[in-house]
């Protein structure tokens, strides 16, 4: 399966809506989108350089292997974003 099939498989410079961008997440505490995801049961908001939301993300894409992996694939090309072995540690 193609990690290009996906939507939300794009080119950097233009994320889907529900994907922000922006610094390196040094705390998950400090990630709104986590905090709303905590308050809201299917918050589909994720910040690609948030290790917890990146981890959010591939689990929503279970309980599909070719998902999950299509969400890893568009995770790493997302600069800054957390390393694949990270998000998949994320998981556990
Ligand atoms: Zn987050």
């Amino acid at each position: 399966m193609s990690a290009q099939s996906l939507p939300i498989v794009r080119d950097n410079a233009r994320p889907l809506p529900g994907l922000h961008k922006g610094p390196p997440m040094t705390s998950t505490t400090e990630c709104e989108q986590c905090q709303r995801a905590q308050t809201n049961k299917g918050w589909g908001c994720y910040r690609m350089q948030c290790l917890q939301c990146c981890a959010r993300l591939v689990a929503s894409a279970r309980p599909s292997r070719p998902h999950q992996e299509a969400m890893l694939a568009a995770i790493e090309r997302f600069p800054g974003a957390p390393s694949r072995d990270a998000v998949l540690a994320g998981l556990k």
